[in-house]
C-alpha cells in the first residue's frame, strides 16, 4: 500500500515546542497564562484590525458563546449558511433557537445576499425577526461581504462571521475574522494552523472579550466564595494548547501560501481536462485556499474519482452536505435556490496540505488523469 496522503493534516513549524517548555518550566499548567494572553495578542496583531480576540477551547465552543453574547434564547430564530460543516449550526440549537437555513451563491458557494433578504422578510412575516446570521467564508473563500452586511444592518440584525476555515484570507485587503459583529476562528487539527484543538472568538470591543473570557471560566462573580448570578462554561484555551498556537503564528503566512501554490498547481495541471471546474477568487477576494476544491459533470463522475482516488489511499471527500439535507434538521425551515445542492452533488476537495510534497501532488494528478485517459 502507498503512504496515505491526507485531505489536510497538522503542520508544525518546530517553534512550538519551546512555548510548551516554558509552560511546563513555569507551571502555568492551566486554562490561563503567558501563552493563552501571548497567543490572544498574535492574533489580534495579524488581524490588524481594532479588535480583541478570546482563545477557547474550540470554534464551536465561540459560536456558543457568540449566540450567548448576542442574547440568543429560547424559541429564538438564527440564520445560518445552510453550505457548511455542522458545527455552525449546532450551537443554535444549544441555546433553544432554531435555525434557518438559507442557500448559496453561484461565486464563492457561500451565503447568497438575494435569499438572505428573502428569508428575512419571510420570517417576519411570519411573526418572528431572527436574532442574528451566522455567515462562512467556506474553504477559505470569503462570502460577499458588503452584500451581506448591507443586508444585516438594513434589517438591524447582527452577524456571526464563521472564519473557521479562513483565518488568512481577505475581503477588500482587510483579513477575515473582522467583519462580524461576532466573528470566530478554529484550530482544529485539519484547519490552516492547528492546536490539536482550540478557538477564537473575535469582538469589537474590550467589554465583550472580558464577558466572553468570564461565561467561559464558569461565570464566577467577584467574591472570596463562589458566587455565580450567570450560568457559565468550561470554554478557556488552556496554556499548553496556546503554546501550539503561538509557534503556528509564526508560519501562518506560509501556510497561506503553500495552500495556494496547491490550487495553482492542481488548476494549471487540470485545465485542459474537460469539465473540471475551479472556483475562482471574484474581484476583491482573496482566499486561503484552505481546501482546493473542484466541481465535476455528475454525482457519478464524482463519486467514481473519490473512490479510484481512496484506492491510491489518497483521501478525498465530498463537499459539504448542506445543512437543510441533514436528518438532523429535516424541520428547520429553509430558502433555497438549487445551489448548495448541487455543489453537494458535483464537488469534491482534493488534498490540500501546507505539508504536501511534490511527489504527493504528482501522485494525485497522476490519479485524477488516468481517471479521466487524460
Ligand atoms: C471547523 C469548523 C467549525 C468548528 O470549529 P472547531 O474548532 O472544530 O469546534 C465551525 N465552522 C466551520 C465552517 C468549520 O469548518
Amino acid at each position: 500500500m502507498k503512504p496515505k496522503i491526507w485531505l489536510s493534516s497538522p503542520h508544525m513549524s518546530g517553534k512550538e515546542l519551546p512555548y510548551i517548555n516554558q509552560a511546563f518550566e513555569s507551571n502555568w499548567v492551566a486554562p490561563l497564562g503567558p501563552n493563552v494572553n501571548g497567543f490572544e495578542l498574535d492574533l489580534k496583531t495579524y488581524l490588524e484590525e481594532d479588535r480583541h480576540v478570546a482563545a477557547l477551547a474550540s470554534g464551536t465552543s465561540a459560536l456558543h458563546l457568540s449566540l450567548i453574547l448576542l442574547g440568543v434564547g429560547y424559541g429564538d430564530e438564527v440564520i445560518c449558511q445552510s453550505k457548511t460543516f455542522s458545527a455552525s449550526a449546532n450551537p443554535i440549537v444549544y441555546q433553544g433557537a432554531t435555525p434557518i437555513f438559507v442557500d448559496s451563491e453561484r461565486e464563492t458557494w457561500n451565503m447568497c445576499p438575494i435569499q438572505l433578504e428573502t428569508a428575512i422578510k419571510d420570517r417576519i412575516a411570519r411573526g418572528k425577526k431572527p436574532k442574528a446570521i451566522i455567515a462562512v467564508h467556506l474553504y477559505g473563500m470569503p462570502y460577499k461581504v458588503d452584500e451581506i452586511n448591507n443586508v444585516g444592518l438594513k434589517y438591524d440584525i447582527p452577524i456571526i462571521e464563521d472564519s473557521a476555515e479562513s483565518l488568512g484570507s481577505e475581503y477588500k485587503g482587510q483579513k477575515c475574522g473582522t467583519f462580524g459583529d461576532l466573528s470566530i476562528l478554529s484550530f482544529n487539527g485539519n484547519k490552516i494552523i492547528t492546536t490539536s484543538g482550540g478557538g477564537a472568538l473575535v469582538t469589537k470591543t474590550k467589554s465583550l472579550k472580558e464577558k466572553a473570557v468570564f461565561l467561559a471560566t464558569q461565570a464566577r462573580d467577584d467574591a472570596p466564595h463562589y458566587l455565580h448570578s450567570h450560568i457559565g462554561y468550561n470554554y478557556r484555551m488552556s496554556n499548553i494548547i496556546a503554546g501550539i498556537g503561538r509557534g503556528q503564528m509564526t508560519i501562518l503566512d506560509s501556510h497561506v501560501s503553500n495552500r495556494r501554490s496547491n490550487h495553482e498547481f492542481y488548476l494549471n495541471s487540470l485545465k485542459d481536462i474537460n469539465n473540471i471546474v475551479f472556483l475562482q477568487e471574484p474581484n476583491g477576494h482573496f482566499s486561503n485556499r484552505w481546501l482546493s476544491c473542484i466541481l465535476l459533470e455528475s454525482m457519478t463522475i464524482r463519486e467514481g474519482l473519490r473512490l479510484m482516488l481512496e484506492k491510491e489511499n489518497i483521501e478525498s471527500r465530498p463537499l459539504w452536505k448542506p445543512m437543510h439535507q441533514q436528518p438532523i434538521f429535516k424541520e428547520a425551515p429553509r430558502y433555497l435556490n438549487g445551489v448548495s445542492d448541487e455543489l453537494f452533488e458535483r464537488g469534491l476537495c482534493l488534498p490540500s496540505g501546507s505539508n504536501l510534497n511534490d511527489d504527493e501532488r504528482d501522485r494525485v494528478l497522476s490519479t485524477i488523469k488516468t481517471y479521466f485517459n487524460a
